[in-house]
């Protein structure tokens, strides 16, 4: 587990709470090289937050008729 805390990006990366920095096996396969299981990609981070809003607001069925959300950015 404390491997995956060793990354420096993942550290000081805004969606850590939602990523939690991939999975045990990349950290492993990583260790002592910075990575991103997005790539350092910025819009494909947002995109996954993004994603877990609209999902969220489907669960509530705040969101059952999203077409009155605005789309997507980065689409
Ligand atoms: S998005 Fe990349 S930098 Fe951020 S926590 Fe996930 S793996 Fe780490």
């Amino acid at each position: 587990m404390s491997s995956k805390f060793k990354n420096k990006p993942c550290l000081a990366c805004n969606i850590l709470p939602i990523c939690g920095g991939g999975c045990k096996q990349l950290a492993i396969e990583n260790e002592g090289v910075d990575y991103c299981v997005y790539d350092f990609g910025e819009s494909r981070k947002k995109q996954v937050v993004l994603d877990g809003f609209l999902k969220v607001m489907e669960e509530y069925e705040v969101g059952s008729d999203t077409a009155h959300l605005p789309t997507s950015p980065l689409a």
